[in-house]
């Protein structure tokens, strides 16, 4: 699905990522730890070619990312479903129609796409709030709507930055219950989180690679966690 070769990535002349290589195949559960600045946001944009690697190889979907058109980058998005850290909602529309933004960006929104919006809305317990608005809702509840819009065009792919960043311990359980169902569904999805006690809990559920990124590399952590 997606694969990077010796890929490296500086914002200036330094580079901050180098030497990366990870196979991410389809159907498989990673995680990706590593201390606050040490690249974690930056290699998920690398994966989903926000960014383009300043030396080696990202690969999406079996194109090298650095010879694709703008039509095949933001083909390829389609089919990769990201979790921003921060939600990056419009505050002045309903949850429901943020949620629903991808859809309605691409053209899609109709009939058959309304009913699974409905259904995608239940799935993540936010039926209540579908008319709220995003300032409106808890920690817990923006999170929630964040995965449904990554999750909405149906995507092959789930990239989910801190995902249970600002949610407590409960919430955090329940987010990651609705990634282990997704890829139960047979969707790669990685989580980049700093949350140890999460993979340790994630452990029981599923069977994931655990990657740390440290010094600009990222390795695949040990059984210590
Ligand atoms: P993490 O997600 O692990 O906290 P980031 O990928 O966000 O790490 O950031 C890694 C480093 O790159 C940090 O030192 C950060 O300040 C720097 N950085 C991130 N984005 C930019 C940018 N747009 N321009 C310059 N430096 C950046
Ligand atoms: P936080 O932990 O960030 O405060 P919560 O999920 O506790 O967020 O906020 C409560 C909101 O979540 C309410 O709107 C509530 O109706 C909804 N909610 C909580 N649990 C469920 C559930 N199991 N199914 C559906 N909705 C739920």
């Amino acid at each position: 699905m997606i694969e990077l070769e010796d890929a490296a990535y500086g914002y200036g002349t330094e580079p901050l990522l180098s030497e990366i290589g990870l196979r991410l195949a389809p159907g498989s559960f990673h995680f990706l730890t590593g201390p606050s600045g040490a690249g974690k946001t930056t290699f998920l944009r690398l994966c989903y070619a926000d960014l383009l690697p300043t030396g080696g190889s990202v690969r999406l979907f079996e194109q090298e990312a650095k010879a694709m058109s703008r039509d095949d980058i933001a083909k390829a998005r389609q089919r990769i479903g990201v979790v921003h850290q921060d939600c990056q909602f419009l505050d002045h529309l309903p949850v429901a129609e943020n949620i629903a933004l991808p859809l309605t960006v691409s053209g899609r929104k109709t009939g058959q796409e309304a009913a699974n919006l409905e259904e995608l809305i239940g799935w993540v317990g936010l039926r209540a709030r579908a008319d709220a608005l995003p300032p409106e809702l808890s920690g817990g509840e923006r999170q929630r709507a964040a995965l449904a819009r990554a999750v909405i065009m149906d995507p092959d792919v789930i990239l989910a930055d801190e995902p249970t960043g600002n949610v407590d311990w409960e919430m955090s359980l329940r987010l990651l219950t609705l990634l282990v169902e997704l890829n139960k569904m047979g969707k790669t999805v990685l989580i980049a989180t700093h949350d140890l006690a999460l993979i340790r809990a994630a452990k029981a559920q599923v069977s994931a690679r655990v990657l740390r990124i440290g010094g600009g590399r990222i390795h695949l952590a040990g059984a210590d966690l």
